[in-house]
């Protein structure tokens, strides 16, 4: 039989705010167990919630970005449940007021744009974390995360194919990023999301029963969990069997999916208003003032990269891919057309060419190692040994002449681990390109008496040993050599 797959995606977003959803505990990620909690997140009697206004603005900054309308009037309501991470045998959620509703999202390139709807999102506070790791097998709780807000962000059953919901997850990744209220840690759970998945025979307009798949930290998991659920129903529904509703862990050991628990419905909860915390009013003049501190978002300044630098539809994305390197790639550019009055475009296409395949592979390498804290530091605004200045000053170096490619990229590295500039590193260790006539034929003539073989092979048709030349002279200066007046000199005096 043939099916077509349907897929809805639940997202939770840890929000940046530094103080938790209903008290003032911090939400640092880290700390000692127990160690960030006070009555309130603990659930202790008697102790009132207080709503966090960061976390408010931050549910209207996403909203916003994600096309939605900005409910008026809220309320949260009491969810409840027994689980040993949650104190309190409710969490505090929003039911059937959300504080964002009906948005949409569009995700694929230029042609293949498809829109995503969002049915919701909306706020709730996390739970705890249960250890199973405890000694003699006993299990332990910390209550750290309980209370951290989240938002809830729920999606119709817009998706198509396991490839669609890891392109809306990535693209919902950026754009909260992007607005700096998650950071988008998908290992630490700052990020977690939620598919379910549904078949039903081709041309039914009728969904079939979804299972939810939970227990998913990666994105090569969510496509992995979902190829596995296709696999798994389609292999049901053909033998003529009935797909359960039901939640289903992934095990990443395994790779496949296995029953958690039947699928609770809404009335389980026994959702009802808390009747702590009065109903929360949005006022207009308030999402007005956070519409105004939106930034551009990923897919608008991707098509304004490739409008205003030239750059290709692929570079554009990689640049844009993470907020701190467009920013890099941008300043750079600037602080070089401010110096040299060469046009964007010109400068965009070479910058563009030098983060991606140098700054960012040498990011890739040191990442490889041990130096992560100083790839963040690379990106940190201030004080950055990568700084636009600093990059700048080195492409300009290049662009003159005054050192070479090589030696460039040589210099990009002492920089990052010194923290010096490029002008410093290159006077100090004597790396100014050479392109004095004189001192160029000097190595030529060396060379080439060294290798009168093949000066005899070349001049006698083969034209291949000419590389080898180039090779020779600039290896003898240290890479120093001008490449462009070494071709010119070999030609003329290897030809006799
Ligand atoms: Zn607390």
């Amino acid at each position: 039989m043939a099916y077509d797959v349907v897929i809805g995606l639940e997202a939770h977003a840890q929000l940046l705010t530094a103080s938790k959803m209903f008290c003032g505990c911090s939400t640092a990620f880290g700390a000692a167990p127990n160690t960030q909690t006070c009555p309130v997140c603990l659930g202790m009697p008697g102790v009132l919630p207080v709503i966090n206004r960061k976390a408010v603005e931050f549910a209207i900054r996403t909203g916003l970005a994600l096309n939605c309308t900005i409910a008026p009037m809220n309320r949260f309501a009491r969810k409840n449940y027994f689980y040993p991470d949650l104190p309190k045998g409710y969490q505090i959620s929003q039911y059937e007021l959300p504080i964002c509703q009906d948005g949409w999202m569009e995700i694929g390139e230029n042609g293949t744009a498809k829109r995503i709807r969002i049915r919701r999102a909306h706020l709730e506070e996390d739970a705890g974390k249960n250890l199973h790791t405890g000694i003699a097998g006993a299990s332990h709780v910390d209550l750290n995360r309980a209370g951290t807000p989240l938002l809830e962000i729920v999606t119709e059953p817009d998706m198509r194919s396991p490839d669609e919901a890891v392109a809306y997850l990535k693209t919902l990744r950026d754009i909260l990023m992007y607005l700096g209220v998650c950071d988008g840690n998908m290992e630490e759970g700052s990020l977690r999301c939620e598919p379910n998945l549904s078949l039903r025979l081709v041309g039914s307009k009728e969904l079939g029963t979804k299972v939810e798949l939970k227990n998913i930290n990666s994105f090569k998991f969510v496509k992995a969990a979902m190829e596995y659920e296709i696999k798994r129903q389609t292999k049901v529904l053909d033998e003529g069997g009935k797909v359960v509703q039901e939640t289903r862990l992934w095990d990443p050991e395994k790779g496949e999916t296995a029953v958690m628990r039947s699928k609770e419905e809404a009335h389980d909860y026994r959702y009802f208003p808390d009747p702590d915390l009065v109903p929360l009013r949005i006022a207009t003049e308030m999402v007005e003032e956070v519409r105004k501190t939106l930034p551009e978002m990923p897919e608008a300044m991707r098509k304004r990269f490739v409008k205003e630098y030239g750059l290709t539809e692929y570079d554009a994305g990689v640049m844009t891919a993470d907020k701190d390197v467009a920013w890099l790639f941008e300043q750079t550019v600037a602080k070089q057309t401010e110096s040299v009055g060469v046009s964007g475009e010109v400068l965009g296409k070479e910058t563009g060419n030098w983060i991606m395949v140098e700054v960012l592979a040498l990011l890739k390498k040191i990442e490889a190692g041990e130096d992560q804290a100083k790839v963040k530091a690379a990106f940190a605004i201030a004080g950055s040994p990568l700084s636009p200045e600093k990059l700048a000053e080195l492409l300009l170096m290049k662009r003159k002449g005054e050192i070479s490619g090589p030696i460039a990229k040589t210099v990009l590295e002492e920089m990052f681990h010194t923290g010096k500039s490029a002008a410093e590193i290159v006077k100090a260790k004597g790396l100014t390109q050479v392109s004095d006539e004189g001192a160029l034929e000097k190595i030529v003539d060396e060379v080439m008496a060294r290798n009168q073989q093949q000066v005899l092979q070349y001049r006698s048709g083969k034209e291949q040993v000419f590389g080898f030349f180039v090779g020779q002279v600039m290896k003898a200066s240290g890479g120093k050599a001008n490449p462009a007046k070494v071709n010119e000199l070999l030609k003329r005096k290897l030809a006799g």
